[in-house]
């Protein structure tokens, strides 16, 4: 993985600098792919785009904050605290932290997608490490219902999404309706597995292996 520049923005709430460290290249070597779309990769990380200010620990649009530079990936880090004092990472927020920004509410489609999505994925990580099939609990199961209504059936990736849900949902006969589908080519391995999942009645976010 080659690092790219760091770029620093001002936190559109408090006005101090956020430091982001950028990837130059990298690669999906030893990556995860899991049902909820989840991917792991240890080697091309996912840039997370809504991120908690750790200055004044507010949840910002970190391409929406202002750029005031960007320092190169070979110069030393003391540039950085140099030209920008006080420059501090963001960090990923936590599921209440999402929970939380939601419940302040959104008005823009796009970016709820986004929270939901990660809010369902948040949920779910604490079961991909385990054999164990915890059920949703209430807020999961209700994050997952308003995610629903934001999917759109006429677009593939959508689709297969919309089934997954409604998998982890136990609404098996409707998810197994919706795979009743002439998908793309790079897309049948995915959908061979989660339909293998709802015939054994299998709820739980699984590994796409082999991929
Ligand atoms: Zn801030």
């Amino acid at each position: 993985m080659l690092p790219g520049p760091t770029i620093i923005r001002q936190c559109s709430s408090c006005s101090k600098y956020i430091s982001e460290r950028t990837i130059g290249s990298g690669n999906t070597y030893g990556a995860r792919f899991w049902t909820d779309g989840k991917r792991d990769a240890p080697m091309l990380p996912n840039r997370s785009l809504l991120l908690k200010c750790n200055h004044c620990d507010n949840l910002v649009w970190i391409n929406e904050q202002v750029e005031s530079g960007e320092i190169g990936p070979w110069e030393p880090e003391a540039d950085v605290t140099l030209r920008f004092p006080d420059a501090r990472p963001a960090s990923t927020p936590t599921r209440q932290e999402y929970a939380r920004f939601l419940e302040a509410g959104m008005s823009n489609k796009k970016k709820e997608f986004y929270v939901r999505l990660r809010l369902w994925w948040a949920g779910n990580d604490a079961r991909r490490e385990s054999e164990q099939s915890t059920p949703l609990d209430a807020f999961e199961i209700e994050n997952l219902r308003a995610f629903l209504a934001l999917l759109d059936e006429t677009e593939e990736d959508d689709r297969l999404m919309k089934a997954e849900a409604l998998r982890e949902l136990g609404e098996f006969a409707q998810a197994e309706e919706l795979l009743d589908f002439k998908f793309d080519e790079e897309m049948t391995h995915a959908v061979d597995v989660i339909r293998e999942l709802i015939k054994n009645r299998v709820a739980t976010v699984t590994e796409i292996k082999g991929q």
